[in-house]
Formats: structure tokens, sequence, C-alpha cells
């Protein structure tokens, strides 16, 4: 009974303003494999956290948050796969509600930015990430977890993509970034001007889990040294908080490269605290 939902999220969907859907995908990843596995893996360990949060005061069994379940995608089928993420990530946003997608390896975001950009055209995409995910394509693949932002900046246009904890690309993704987007590398030293700059537009927060440091977060497909501590992460994630966030996910999240579960206990910790700054 108790993994059907994420902890404290068991209201239904028509009184709720929050959705939370797992995108168990993870047909692209570059290196190690495992992210499909996430979304069933931070669901059940939700129950080793508190629903309350010492950080902010509120307790998530106060907030209406609907807790849908897993998609179930079509794998072997990328194209398809984004197709039902995008028209279900469509679907709470036409009901006027805000999501928190759990993926999945990090192309799942394309999908249900797809959706997100059709409904509010003035989107914008803040990016938590070690990796710049900029490349055209990799080994000739235009869909891949490797080339996803650059995906989401032909669906948004220029200067729309705000990059955050880079540390990891080719010469020609940052170059990329530098010319066409927003980044900041290793850390988080420029997101509050950056945020007081997006000010009111509708924003679509993704977080790459691997802009952790490996030695808090080493449960992750594609780890790199240099990241965030959890504290700074959690400060991060506040400051984009306050900003008028449509949609939200978390990915790369890889719950067999994490035999001490600590990985996954950060994850539900850090989502505990997302879905309590946006449950209102
Ligand atoms: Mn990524
Ligand atoms: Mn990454």
């Amino acid at each position: 009974m108790k993994s059907e939902h994420f902890i404290g999220c068991g209201s239904g969907y028509r009184e709720s303003s929050t959705v939370i859907f797992g995108a168990p995908f993870d047909g692209t990843a570059s290196y190690r494999p495992g992210a499909r596995f996430a979304p069933a893996a931070v669901r059940g360990e939700s129950y080793s956290i508190e629903s309350y949060s010492p950080y902010q005061g509120k307790d998530l069994a106060d907030e209406k948050i609907f807790d849908a379940g897993d998609l179930e995608l079509c794998f072997g089928n990328t194209e398809r796969a984004l197709g039902q993420i995008e028209a279900f990530a469509g679907k709470i946003l036409s009901d006027g509600k805000i999501f928190a997608m759990i993926g999945g390896e990090h192309l799942v975001t394309l999908g249900a930015v797809r959706a997100a950009a059709a409904k509010y055209p003035e989107l914008c995409l803040v990016h938590f990430d070690a990796h710049a995910d900029m490349r055209d394509d990799y080994m000739g693949e235009k869909l891949s977890h490797a080339t996803v932002m650059r995906r989401c900046h032909e669906v948004l246009g220029e200067g729309r993509i705000f990059q955050f904890g880079i540390r990891s690309g080719e010469r020609g993704e940052f170059e990329f970034s530098e010319r066409h987007q927003f980044i900041e590398k290793f850390g988080f030293s420029g997101l509050e001007s950056a945020m007081a700059g997006i000010a009111d537009r509708p924003v679509y927060f993704t977080l790459d889990l691997d802009v952790l440091d490996p030695a808090d977060f080493p449960g992750t497909g594609t780890p790199e040294a240099g990241g965030a501590r959890f504290g700074e992460l959690l400060e991060a994630v506040f400051e984009v908080s306050k900003s008028n966030v449509v949609g939200f996910d978390m990915t790369e999240l890889s719950p067999p490269l994490d035999p001490s579960g600590r990985s996954v206990c950060l994850a539900c910790k850090l989502l505990r605290e997302i879905l309590l700054k946006k449950g209102r």
C-alpha cells in the first residue's frame, strides 16, 4: 500500500495542484544504464524519510499532491516514448496543474519541455547538470541524453536556457551555450541575477542529479568529480523555486549503481523540499 505513492502525496487528481509521475526510460544512456528503475525506487524509499521538512516548517501531508505512478513507456522507440511523456505532461498542464517528473535518463526532459513550451510560449528552462548536454548529435543520433539541451534549444529558441554547475562537455558545447544561452560553469554563483532576469516568466526546472558531487551522489550513470554538495544544491533549488515553476524533473538517478542507498535517499529528500516549495 505505502509504496503506491510518494510519501505524503496521496491526494486525488482533481483536488491536487501538483502531479508527480515517473518516466522510467533509459534507452539512450551513453555509459551505464539503470535510470529506468529510479521512479519506483524513489517512491519506495520515500518512506525512509519524514513527510515533514524542518527546513521549511511544512509537511507534505498538508499539501494536495497526486502521484500518478509511472508511465508505461515504449522501449526501442525513443520518439514514441517522448510523445507519451509529452501527451501526459500536456494533459496535466491543460488541467491547470503543474508536474514533477521523476526520470529516467535526461532525454525524458525533451518530451515534457515540448508540452510546457506549447502551453507557455515564453517558457524559460533552468538546467542544473554536470554535463552541458548541448551536442548536436551523439554518434550520429539526434535523440540522446547527451543532446537533450540542444533539442530543447531548438524548441525554445535563443537565450531561454540557463545552465548551472556545468563541468563537462566538448569545447563546441561550451561555445554553443556561451553564444546562444546562459551558462555558469561549476557552480551557482550567477543564479540569483539569472532568476531576477527571468522574473515572472514561466520556468521549467530540470535537475540532472549528477550536478551533485559523486561523494554525495554516486548512484548515477555518468558521475563527474567536482560537483555541488547537498546543502549548496538545496540553497540553489530554493532560489529557483521562488520563480513561476510550471514543470520540474529530476533525472539520472540509477538505483543499480547505488548499493549503499544514499543516492536514492538524497533524491527523496530533495523531491520533498521541491514539492513543498511548489505545492501551494
Ligand atoms: Mn544531463
Ligand atoms: Mn549529467
